[in-house]
């Protein structure tokens, strides 16, 4: 993977903020519909930003491959179906499984649903999942191995873009191939 210029070490200014800012003005070909516009289902895409020992994901999954509906719960049923798959994405293995010897540490785990509340979801509901580790270890990230299984296992494709502070890459996972090589 080339060296992006952007992200020459000594331009970030530290803060995870930025690595997020600039993941989210990366043009990414071909990823844009997901991003901006209805999902696809059966796809999503996880953003990772390492920057020093903090590790970001953050994965945008359409709400019918979790749960197997994209409206607001019409019963009570549906509704813990919901509150359900919440709590499932929010354990620090939902999305990823780490080296040990990088030593990360789950910090935060958040996880929204336009589906949650009575608004118009547009007919299009999402789960979005943000997880934060601090690595003792950095270096020794050299991987992840991303949970396809599981709560995300209605997914078909997920592609996976991560960025460094020296250098950016994107993998497609699909079913059998579950690894992401750290750029
Ligand atoms: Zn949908």
């Amino acid at each position: 993977m080339k060296r992006a210029g952007m992200y020459r070490r000594g331009k970030w200014l530290g803060s995870p903020v930025h690595i997020l800012l600039a993941l989210s003005l990366m043009a990414v070909p071909g990823l844009a519909v997901q991003a901006h516009g209805p999902h696809v289902h059966g796809q999503a895409v996880m953003q990772v930003a390492l920057d020093e020992g903090t590790l970001h994901l953050e994965l945008k999954v359409p709400a019918m491959d979790v749960v197997g509906f994209e409206h607001s719960p019409a019963d009570d049923a549906q509704r813990r179906a919901v509150e359900d798959a919440k709590a499932r994405l929010e354990e620090p293995s939902a999305l990823v499984r780490l080296p040990l010897e990088a030593d990360c540490s789950p910090v935060s785990a958040r996880v929204n649903t336009a589906l949650a509340d009575d608004g118009d979801d547009g007919g299009h509901g999402d789960f979005h999942v943000t997880h934060v580790f601090e690595c003792a270890a950095p270096e020794a990230l050299g991987h992840l191995d991303v949970a396809l299984g599981g709560v995300l296992s209605g997914l078909e494709r997920l592609d996976v873009e991560v960025v460094t502070e020296e250098a950016q890459a994107r993998t497609r996972l699909q079913h059998g191939n579950q690894r992401v090589l750290m750029p």
